[in-house]
């Protein structure tokens, strides 16, 4: 299909200083969970950003001397040779497709402790460590500002010889040179500190410094924040950065703007809509000429569109959205639009970050196995032989795997006993805030509609009977999971003994179902993510007094992981919920609950008239193990295989749930070394 005109202003070249993007998508630099510790996954994975259409893709931050230290948040690095080497094989690819590499060079002062390194972490001044871990960084002297200074010169120079074609100045989200920039930790009485023009002057220099050394082949981009942050409810807070950027207005090649607030800047759906810095940075573009970018997980080609002709930005920036659809660009260019894959908003891809592992999405089951596995997002083998596929089960799992069987050219028959598709993302995504989470079933649908080859059974409650009765090849229950109700989880390993009546106690799948509680009504969250808290929400908007219990030492402990604890806590403080954290649920009458404390095992009554525990899920496998019984026995219809998928395997996050499918997918009749299911990125660089 042709390119819709309206979208031809997305696909304008774009100079920056001596290079030129190919169009305006533009990857900004991201964690990926890889960094020095995988290059090869992380040179497949942006290799495939640039395949999939992004005319810029950029490194994650990139120490730029063992001083700056990150592990074990994984972060790249710029110290030697053996890291050209390692970030020649991104460039490469990246330029194989038409695009531009960036590079973000990261000195991180107070946010690193140096664990890996043993290097002293050093600051603007002597400051605590900003992560709160028990380590201190020390005051920079003359000394050590000029050693800085050469050091980020010389991984300028390495970041040239790696092939890249922008050098980042990184002056933002807290690390050194944003508090360099503050007045706040920048109490240094020399040429460094004190006035704006004082506290600007370290990145004055590396900016200059950094284009005297690779300004004649690459571009010299400033990430910076447009405001000073503060104000929680969204109203920007300008402050000195306006008069900053003011007075570095020409000097970079590009300006790559955030903002101060992390959780807002890479906000969660529940609480962060598309677009939302635009208030804080629509200003910078009429103080430069520079050409600008920044994000704002925009799926919508309109939108783009839009933000570049009301002259907010030049460049779509996006870490998200490429990451659920690295071949976003190309759907837009190819009058592909309904087939983009639209990132959710969950922030799954950020806990590879704090979880020191691989990123992994929701959306894209495909990313970080570029390379370990050979999956591409968008192309897949063809079948490996006639046989036909029974799924039953429409959640996240069985969708994705009847869409990637159904790529694969089989024949798949698809039962789900409900009227609608989607399992547990259509019912979570009814939850407050949730909407955007329908996105993961409305994708895979689209795709399965227009297959030839699948065949959607609804209302198709199938048993061992009905299943057997179809005598396909291969059988795939992805029947889901069912949380449980008598309160065993993390903290009560055992059942509890007393929990009841029943009619007064609640599980997320009764909530969803739309049976609620009356009266005041105690949450248990032995589960420490967003189901606890999400439901609280739910039964505050219904004027329901609620109290929120978790083992935990804050709520939703897991979500900090995915930076959105910290809203999470506030919106259950907003709501009034009663929170009582470090305590479990032991006991429930009907009249009272009785809860233990963690820590001292001493026990209480709160008067409460029902509980809902949202504790752990146990798999719906009544029919997988029926027909696997059934099969042992011998009824003369023998399939191929009988796999159980997703939640149905072992419940986890919807994320989890779609790589399983795809995964099945992907490996039906093909070897697969059961021992060695993938490559391992173990890489021995000599150090010259
Ligand atoms: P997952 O996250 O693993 O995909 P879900 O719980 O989201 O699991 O989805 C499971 C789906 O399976 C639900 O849509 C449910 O209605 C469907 N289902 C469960 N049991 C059966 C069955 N026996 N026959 C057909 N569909 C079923
Ligand atoms: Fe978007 Fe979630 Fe995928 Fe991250 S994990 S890119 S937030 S869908």
């Amino acid at each position: 299909m042709a390119r819709d005109p309206r979208y031809d202003i997305l696909f304008e070249p774009v100079k920056i200083g001596p290079v030129t993007a190919r169009n305006r998508f533009y990857q900004v630099p991201h964690c990926t969970g890889l960094g020095w510790l995988r290059p090869r996954m992380a040179a497949a994975l942006r290799g495939m950003k640039a395949e999939g259409g992004w005319g810029v893709v950029c490194t994650e931050f990139c120490s730029i001397h063992p001083a700056s230290d990150d592990l074990p948040h994984p972060y790249a690095s710029l110290w030697d040779q053996g890291d050209i080497r390692a970030h020649s094989i991104m460039t490469e690819q990246v330029h194989e497709h038409g695009s531009l590499a960036g590079a973000e060079l990261w000195f991180g002062g107070s946010r690193t402790t140096n664990l890996f390194s043993n290097e002293v972490a050093m600051d603007v001044a002597n400051l605590p460590n900003a992560i709160g871990i028990p380590y201190q960084a020390r005051a920079m002297d003359k000394s050590d500002i000029r050693e800085l200074r050469r050091w980020h010169r010389n991984a300028a120079l390495r970041a040239r010889d790696a092939g890249f074609d922008i050098v980042y100045v990184y002056a933002t989200h807290g690390y050194l040179l944003s508090h360099f920039l503050s007045s706040k930790t920048n109490t240094r009485s020399d040429e460094y500190g004190g006035s704006l023009e004082n506290r600007v002057r370290l990145v004055r220099e590396l900016i200059e410094e950094t284009k005297d050394a690779v300004g004649d082949r690459c571009a010299v981009a400033v990430r910076f924040s447009a405001d000073e942050g503060g104000d929680d409810d969204g109203d920007p807070v300008i402050g000195e950065h306006r008069d900053m950027i003011e007075m570095l207005a020409e000097l970079p090649d590009l300006w790559d703007i955030n903002i101060n607030d992390y959780s807002r800047e890479m906000g969660v759906s529940r609480f962060i809509k598309e677009g939302s810095l635009e208030a804080y940075m629509s200003y910078v573009k009429s103080i430069t000429s520079k050409p600008v970018v920044t994000v704002g997980r925009f799926t919508s080609p309109d939108t783009m569109v839009s933000q570049v002709k009301r002259g907010i930005v030049d460049f779509i920036g996006a870490a998200r959205p490429s990451i659920a659809d690295p071949f976003l660009p190309k759907k837009i260019e190819e009058g592909r639009i309904d087939e983009i894959r639209e990132c959710i908003g969950c922030n799954i891809c950020y806990t590879g970050d704090g979880t020191s592992t691989p990123i992994r999405c929701t959306q894209n089951p495909t990313i970080s196995e570029e390379w370990r596995r050979g999956w591409h997002p968008e192309k897949i083998a063809p079948k490996g032989s006639d046989s036909n596929v029974l799924v039953i089960g429409g959640g996240p799992a069985g969708l994705e795997a009847t869409r990637a069987l159904g790529h694969r050219g089989y024949h798949v028959m698809l039962a789900e006993a409900q009227h609608t598709l989607g399992g547990r993302v259509s019912q979570e995504s009814e939850l407050p805030g949730l909407g955007e989470w329908a996105r993961v079933r409305n994708y895979r649908v689209h795709e399965i509609q227009n297959m030839h080859n699948v065949d959607v059974y609804f209302d198709n409650l199938m048993d061992a009977e009905h299943v057997l009765a179809v005598e396909a090849n291969h059988i795939v229950i992805a029947t889901g999971a069912s949380w449980l109700a008598n309160g065993r989880g993390s903290y009560n390993q055992t059942p509890l003994d007393e929990l009841g009546p029943a009619e007064q106690v609640f599980t997320p799948d009764d909530i969803m179902a739309g049976r609620l509680p009356e009266g005041p009504t105690l949450i248990y969250d032995d589960d420490h993510y967003y189901m606890g808290n999400v439901i609280a929400e739910l039964l505050r908007s219904r004027g329901i007094p609620v109290t929120l219990v978790t083992p935990e030492v804050m709520v939703s402990n897991w979500g900090d992981y995915t930076g959105e604890q910290g809203r999470i806590q506030r919106r259950m403080m907003e709501l009034e919920v009663d929170i009582i954290t470090s305590h479990a649920l032991t006991a429930f009458n009907g009249n009272a609950a009785e809860i233990e404390c963690a820590y001292t095992g001493n026990r209480s009554n709160i008067e409460v008239d029902s509980v809902v525990t949202v504790t752990i899920r146990s798999p719906n496998d009544t029919l997988f193990h029926e027909l696997q019984q059934g099969l042992e026995a011998g009824t003369g219809y023998k399939p191929d295989s009988l796999t159980r998928i997703g939640d149905c395997l072992t419940p986890t996050i919807i994320a989890g749930a779609v790589f399983s499918g795809h995964r099945y997918a992907r490996e039906l009749d093909t070897e697969v070394d059961p021992d060695n299911r993938m490559k391992y990125d173990r890489v021995f660089f000599e150090d010259e």
